[in-house]
């Protein structure tokens, strides 16, 4: 006989009662000792929120409602990556310390790079980045012909990086996911093709998210080059500083200009003013820089090997979520862009009790009525079950949670044309 759901408490209606999104878990009080105090905004709230809990320094459990979150950015980044056609992989972050000698990183990454044996007392890393990896692969690859490329290849999986100060939350951990997606072509120009549709291609995702990013100059460091972008998010807790110019389209990294800042380096005229800004995401050209390390070359028209010309771009997804948190967010309740809320809307029933119980059904109904009308939100609507709490009460709940839309079941949804009130947590109306 099968077990009926009833009986397994499991029902097609999402209930908030049975949410794991613990806030009373212990530490909550210690995150001094655990990882430094709760240094900003979207970690205060997130972990108010039981949306991550601390676990060691820079790491956290990502609970369901961020992983919910986390998978609707995946899917966002996805189209965006597959629009400019990126091919998604899967690379190992266990990496042999070969390929990192062999690129000298080994030692010039220094603390960063998280190390260890094996039983065979053999050096790994645990990938911070895998322009080492990826390279190796596209070069074992004999023949690659000059018609497969540009190659673009991209994959969203955990980086480790033994940083300084973990500090910030999601925003600098030592454990974080990012996309990081490798282009391959066949020549300079094409490359710098390539480069700009992947920054085009950030902007739409910025704006498809609803944050105000801006693309600003950075440093090209030991890898030289004139071509490398950090995609930046304006807030005070940023870590970067930025110098945007009021006079024309200038705009860059502290880091990428001499002391002398008086003047616009582009336009003469204007001058720069500064800001500050978080580092979401990353592009880079890097020429020739690891191909002719690792021998990465397809063949051209006249069947001769030619080494490829690559680029690398990076975006801190769990930065990106934190991040946006951080710049939307009141100090009261978290507001997600819409994309990335991990529930589209949660649905209030009257307290239990009150003169307008019946209203209970009514809300059951609302939510199937819901998801049948828009299918889109199938899985998207949640009942706040806990109807031994007031209206106010949840609804306070709800305010921190952030769900774009509250509908509130009251006494007028008892009337002959039933009428429900509709928050909309964006704007407050
Ligand atoms: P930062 O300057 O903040 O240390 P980075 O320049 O070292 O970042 P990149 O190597 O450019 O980082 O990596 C690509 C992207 O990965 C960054 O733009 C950022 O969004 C994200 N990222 C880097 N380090 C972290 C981290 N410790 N925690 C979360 N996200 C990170
Ligand atoms: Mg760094
Ligand atoms: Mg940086
Ligand atoms: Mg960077």
């Amino acid at each position: 006989v099968p077990v009926s759901s009833q009986a397994r408490n499991i029902r097609p209606t999402l209930l908030v009662s049975r949410l794991y999104q613990p806030t009373n878990l212990r530490h909550v009080g210690q995150e001094s000792r655990l990882q430094g105090e709760m240094t900003c905004k979207s970690q205060r709230l997130m972990q108010q929120a039981g949306l991550i809990h601390p676990s060691n320094p820079g790491c956290y459990y990502y609970l369901p409602a961020t992983v919910r979150s986390i998978e609707k950015l995946v899917r966002v980044i996805d189209q965006e990556m597959q629009g400019i056609g990126g091919q998604k992989l899967d690379m190992p972050s266990l990496c042999s310390a070969d390929l990192w000698k062999t690129s000298e990183r080994w030692d010039l990454m220094g603390k960063e790079l998280l190390r260890l044996k094996d039983r065979h007392e053999v050096d790994h890393c645990l990938a911070p980045t895998h322009e080492e990896a990826v390279t190796t692969l596209v070069a074992n690859h004999m023949n690659l012909s000059y018609k497969q490329l540009p190659l673009l290849l991209y994959q969203i999986t955990r980086k480790f990086r033994d940083e300084p100060r973990p500090k910030f939350g999601l925003l600098r951990g030592r454990e974080f996911y990012m996309k990081d997606m490798y282009s391959f072509d066949v020549s300079e120009e094409a490359a710098y093709q390539t480069y700009e549709s992947v920054c085009q291609a950030y902007s739409r995702l910025f704006a498809r998210l609803g944050l105000p990013c801006v693309q600003v100059q950075a440093d090209t460091g030991n890898i030289g080059g004139k071509l490398s972008h950090e995609f930046q998010l304006p807030a005070d807790i940023g870590e970067d500083r930025l110098l945007v110019c009021g006079n024309c389209s200038f705009s860059a990294n502290v880091e990428t200009i001499s002391s002398d800042r008086a003047g616009c380096p582009q336009c003469k005229t204007g001058t720069l003013v500064e800001s500050k800004g978080i580092e979401v995401g990353h592009t880079f050209y890097l020429g020739k820089k690891y191909s002719q390390i690792f021998n990465a070359t397809f063949t051209n028209a006249q069947s001769k090997p030619v080494v490829t010309e690559m680029g690398c771009y990076g975006l801190g997804v769990t930065r990106i979520l934190a991040a946006s948190i951080e710049v939307l967010s009141t100090e009261e309740g978290i507001r997600w862009p819409g994309l990335l809320a991990p529930y589209q809307v949660c649905v209030l029933p009257p307290k239990k009790g009150s003169k307008v119980e019946e209203g209970a059904v009514l809300a059951d109904n609302l939510v199937h009525t819901l998801v049948e009308a828009l299918p889109h939100l199938r899985g998207e609507v949640l009942l706040d079950d806990r109807t031994q709490m007031t209206i106010g009460k949840r609804l306070k709940d709800a305010g921190k949670l952030g769900y774009p839309y509250v509908v509130v079941v009251g006494e007028s949804a008892l009337e002959e044309t039933p009428r429900f009130e509709v928050i909309c947590q964006q704007t407050g109306i």
